[in-house]
Parts: structure tokens; sequence; C-alpha cells
């Protein structure tokens, strides 16, 4: 069987083997340059093009989604686009072929998407991203807070400066910038939902940087959704286990650790990106009305607390 996934056409509310809804995965031990491109991942992810059914939850939403051109953010946006959002994502100027595409797939279903190029790293970025939002979508009341960067080392040793402080600024200091500037344009009844990890509670000892980060993404998490539910604004988390993105073969795992990606995970294999989408359609819709604070892990099968 191939192992490439983006010609998936079951769609996820089919009866079927979790163990078998997708191949176990084999990647080779060769990393990606830079961050990474969905178009030249070996094997291919599935984001839900061909597999992902609408079924009108978010009708009329207008959603900004950080890491929008591919992986998990780019799930979530052919999801949302498919159950009736309209969307804005932000990716790294060098990852714009990969959000055409994904644009492409947003426009073939009818709805509106505006694609921004920007280095979550720049704080006049957060300001500016959401003001341009607000004029492309009308209003914003979707907020996904997935952009982020992992790379592995040997241990904290070889973890450079510049490489701690990147971790920090894109992880966990760029949804503090981004929540502050949204908060004047959600209403009640808007979604916040921050992508956190299995690294929070089972942090590896070559992600050590990492790890942290999405540990203080839980809790900021809580926090916030202690400080905005009174006005009807719900702050989530979704926590993925090994997903098959271009994160991990671009520096997120060493390259020999690469065959074996997901496979240590209760399912026997690593998650595809459209997997996670129906976690961030439930919290962003109104379905989810009484769920304020939490974590949704969606890892195959690794136990948490
Ligand atoms: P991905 O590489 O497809 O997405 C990450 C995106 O972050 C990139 O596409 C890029 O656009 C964006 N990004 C990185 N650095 C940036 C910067 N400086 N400025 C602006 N944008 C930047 O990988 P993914 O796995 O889909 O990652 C999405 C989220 O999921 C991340 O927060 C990641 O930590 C989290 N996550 C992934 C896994 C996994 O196994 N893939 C597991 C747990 C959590
Ligand atoms: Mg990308």
């Amino acid at each position: 069987m191939s192992q490439d996934a983006d010609q998936t056409t079951t769609d996820q509310l089919t009866l079927q083997d979790p163990t078998k809804r997708y191949p176990s995965i084999e990647p080779p031990a060769t990393p990606l340059p830079g961050t990474g491109l969905d178009s030249e991942m070996t094997p291919k992810a599935d984001l839900g093009e061909k597999s992902y059914r609408g079924t009108g939850r978010l009708t009329g939403r207008k959603a900004l989604i950080t890491g929008g051109d591919s992986g998990i953010g780019a799930a979530t946006a052919i999801a949302y686009a498919r159950e009736g959002a309209d969307v804005v994502i932000t990716y790294l100027p060098e990852e714009e072929s990969d959000a055409q595409r994904v644009a492409e797939v947003i426009t073939a279903e009818g709805r509106t998407v505006k694609t921004i190029a920007g280095d979550l790293r720049d704080k006049a970025f957060a300001a500016t991203l959401v003001e341009q939002t607000v004029s492309a979508l009308g209003g914003l009341d979707i907020l996904v807070n997935n952009g982020g960067k992992q790379v592995a080392t040997d241990g904290i040793e070889a973890i450079s400066d510049e490489q701690l402080e990147a971790t920090y600024d894109i992880n966990i200091l760029a949804m503090f910038r981004l929540v502050r500037a949204a908060l004047p344009h959600l209403q009640p009844g808007s979604a916040i939902i921050n992508t956190t990890s299995i690294q929070a509670y089972q942090p590896s000892p070559t992600l050590i940087d990492y790890a942290s980060t999405k540990a203080a993404i839980n809790n900021f998490t809580k926090g916030l959704a202690e400080e905005l539910a009174p006005k009807g604004i719900r702050v989530n988390a979704v926590a993925p286990g090994p997903i098959w993105t271009p994160l991990q073969p671009s520096g997120g795992q060493q390259p020999q650790d690469l065959p074996e990606f997901g496979k240590s995970t209760g399912l026997g294999r690593a998650g595809q990106p459209t997997e996670l989408a129906p976690a961030y359609v439930f919290l962003a819709s109104p379905e989810s009305s009484y769920v304020v604070g939490e974590t949704l892990n969606v890892n195959g099968g690794m136990p948490t607390p």
C-alpha cells in the first residue's frame, strides 16, 4: 500500500478502523530544508483536500489561523472553509507556494480566503495581521494560534540562544500579542484555540525548549480562559501527538528518528493533519458552548494527565 495519504477520499464521518485509516508511515531519514514545505514531503500528508466533509458547523464565521499554509493549520483552514467559515492564513514568506495551494482549495469551496505572509517574531506583525484580517473578512470571531517552531537537539548544551529565543518568541510570546490585538474585535460567542502538544506532559530530552513552551501554552490557555469566560469568549487548546507535518522532517525530529515517527502510539502510526481538524472545528463551534479552558488531546493513544 502506498504511504501517501493525500489521495485519501474516505471522509472523517465514515466508520473505519482507526489503526488502518492511514498507513503506518516510514519516512526517509532525510531532512527538509528551512521550515519545510508540505509539497516536498515524503510520504505525502492528508490535509483533508479530498477527505474532510463539512456539515455547516461554522457557517458565516471568520477565522484567523497562524501557520495555516501546511500541516495542522492547513488542515484546520480547509475544514473551517468546508464548515462554512471565511479564513485568513498566515505563514512565512518562503512558504508562499504551500499557502497558495491551501487558498485554492478554500476558494473552490466558494469561501473567502486571504493569505498573509509575515514573521510571528515581529512584534508589529500581530497588530497589522489582526487589522488586515478584520478588513478582509469584515470581522473576526475565531483565532487559532497554531504557528510553531520545533528543533530537536542532543540536549540543553546544544540549544543556542538564537534557537531558545526564537522558539519562545514564536510558540508562546506571539500568542500573547495576537490575543491582545484580537480582543477588541471578539464578540461573545468567539473562540480562541491554541495549539499545544503531548510534549507539554511528556517532554523529550531532545526537545526541552519546545516542550516547555507547550507546557506554558497549556497554562496560558487555562488562565486566559478564566479571564475571558465572563465575556462569552471561550479559550481552549488542542494537544496533538505525533502528526506527519513539515515541522517534523525539517528539524523537529533528528533524521535518524524519522523512520519510526509515530509508531509508538496506541494506534501504531503517525496521525495525519486532517485527523486534528475535527478537534479545532468542535472547539470553534457553538456546540462546545460549555467547554472552557480545556486541552483536547488528539494523540493516537498516549496517556495524559
Ligand atoms: P507545520 O510546519 O506545518 O506548521 C507550522 C507553521 O508555523 C509553519 O507552516 C509556519 O508557517 C509557521 N511558522 C513557523 N515559524 C514561524 C515564524 N517565525 N513566523 C510565522 N510563522 C511561523 O507543522 P505543524 O506540525 O502543523 O505545526 C502546527 C502546530 O502544531 C505547531 O504549534 C506545533 O508545535 C504543533 N504540534 C505539532 C505536532 C506534530 O507532531 N506535527 C505535535 C504537537 C504539536
Ligand atoms: Mg509550513
